[in-house]
């Protein structure tokens, strides 16, 4: 085993141990005093284990993502982004209610050479973290257009709680979570940006990130076309 999967190892241990240490301890809690503990205690205590069962969940599927990144050979086709972001933000609205997503879609964009699902899964992740690093009465702009490399480019916009330069550096590593009030009371495991740079690298894109503190951040995508010369056509036209 190399170095890189030993620190991998100790690293998904140390993530694991964390919820688990917790699930015991607080349903050790709860049959040992059931009798002793209020009402009110005991559905904290049940809620913890959820929450922490939930987290492990998130943890175990992520872990598994990563496992397969690079086994599975992605279903390359034709795939319209706009509609795919549509389906994508449909379900983010389930979740996030009171944020406000609105699109600014080219129209014209001819389909682009995606996976359908591995893109919608990289749509949900920097959607995802849109409305969990924001406030939700901070609009969130998705948009689609041409790139200045005649691919399509993608935009994830947000007014959150951004980061500085440096961070912005690291946030596509593994188990990153930047320290922040934020960070602290939101879920998460800081696996989606590494998942999410691997799927989009798979698919031939490319993803960068341009932040400030407290400002926002804008998450870019580029992905070619399917029929690349045929688009250049359609740019040139619109
Ligand atoms: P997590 O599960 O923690 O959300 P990610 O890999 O998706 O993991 O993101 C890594 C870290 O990058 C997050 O913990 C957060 O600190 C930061 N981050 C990601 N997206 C944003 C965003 N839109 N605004 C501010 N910080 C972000």
């Amino acid at each position: 085993m190399n170095d890189i999967q030993n620190e991998f190892i100790s690293t998904v241990s140390h993530e694991l141990r964390t919820p688990l240490t917790s699930i015991r301890g607080f349903s050790q809690t709860l049959l040992n005093s059931w009798e002793k503990l209020d009402e009110e205690s005991k559905k904290k205590f049940v809620k913890i284990i959820e929450e922490q069962s939930n987290r492990l969940i998130n943890l175990v599927e992520n872990i598994l993502t990563v496992s397969k990144i690079n086994a599975d050979k992605p279903l390359i086709r034709e795939v319209n982004v706009n509609t795919a972001i549509d389906k994508v933000i449909q379900m983010i609205k389930q979740k996030y209610s009171s944020h406000k997503i609105t699109t600014h879609f080219n129209k014209h964009l001819p389909p682009a050479k995606l996976d359908e699902d591995k893109f919608q899964q990289v749509m949900t992740n920097l959607i995802d973290n849109a409305c969990k690093y924001s406030k939700p009465d901070k609009e969130i702009k998705v948009s689609t257009s041409f790139s200045s490399s005649e691919k399509i480019l993608i935009q994830v916009v947000d007014q959150g709680i951004g980061m500085s330069e440096e961070d912005s550096k690291k946030i596509f590593d593994k188990f990153i979570r930047l320290e922040n009030h934020l960070t602290s009371t939101t879920q998460g495991n800081g696996l989606g940006l590494y998942i999410t740079k691997n799927l989009v690298e798979l698919m031939g894109g490319e993803i960068s990130v341009k932040s400030s503190p407290n400002a926002g951040s804008e998450f870019s995508l580029e992905f070619p076309f399917f029929n690349q010369e045929e688009a250049l056509k359609c740019s040139q036209q619109s």
